[in-house]
């Protein structure tokens, strides 16, 4: 609430013309504290986890169908930030490790065909609650149930080509975010419009 306080005063101030004054608010460390906006997760004081992270994958039907630049557009028109992305072809033991909950599954043998038979488009998106969030936008595991409107409900109507993945919850992020990420993929950086999709 302060932070927002203080954004629009420096919102008034430019349109005023008041360059010294705006001057003197930037350089006082206010506006790296607005821009930046980064929390610690589970920040006791009751401040919101902005960093927050889940990983999203466009399977192989989305990248063969051309979807990938719609999906992505969705979770950037929503207000989340990307924070690592890259295209790769997926081998029997990363999918086997993606889906350990699923190995004994009368499905697996077609879902590690279909999974790897052409590239992914993985993804790490940051954000305020962003693992319950994609999971409400990509839909229904199966897309028959999908609300329109979801990305599995938009793009598909059959659940073993539902088009993409979302993390299921924030232990599952964790450890899939391990799994297909190094560290040094994913990148910290400031996203100015930060203040104005959460309140910090
Ligand atoms: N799947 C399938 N048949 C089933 C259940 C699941 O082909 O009966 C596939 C589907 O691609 C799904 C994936 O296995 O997205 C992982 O299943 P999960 O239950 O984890 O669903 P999700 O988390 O993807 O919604
Ligand atoms: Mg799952």
């Amino acid at each position: 609430m302060l932070q927002r306080c203080i954004f629009k005063r420096l919102q008034q101030r430019c349109c005023l013309g008041n360059q010294d004054a705006t001057k003197s608010l930037l350089s006082s460390g206010f506006a790296s504290a607005l821009l930046g906006g980064h929390r610690a997760a589970g920040s006791k004081s009751g401040v919101p986890d902005v960093k927050e992270r889940t990983l999203i994958a466009v399977k192989p039907d989305g990248v063969q169908r051309r979807l990938v630049g719609q999906i992505i557009q969705r979770f950037e028109q929503r207000g989340f930030k990307l924070v690592g992305l890259k295209m790769l072809q997926v081998s029997d033991d990363l999918l086997s490790q993606h889906y350990c909950e699923l190995r004994t599954k009368p499905f697996y043998p077609r879902l590690q065909e279909y999974m790897t038979s052409g590239p992914v488009v993985v993804m790490v998106w940051e954000g305020h609650k962003v693992v319950q969030a994609s999971r409400t936008m990509v839909g229904h595991t199966n897309p028959l149930e999908a609300q329109a409107g979801t990305i599995r409900g938009d793009f598909s109507f059959h659940i073993s080509r539902n088009v993409v993945h979302a993390s299921d919850s924030l232990d599952g992020a964790q450890r899939e975010i391990q799994l297909w990420f190094q560290k040094k993929e994913l990148l910290n950086w400031d996203c100015f419009d930060q203040t104005l999709t959460c309140e910090v």
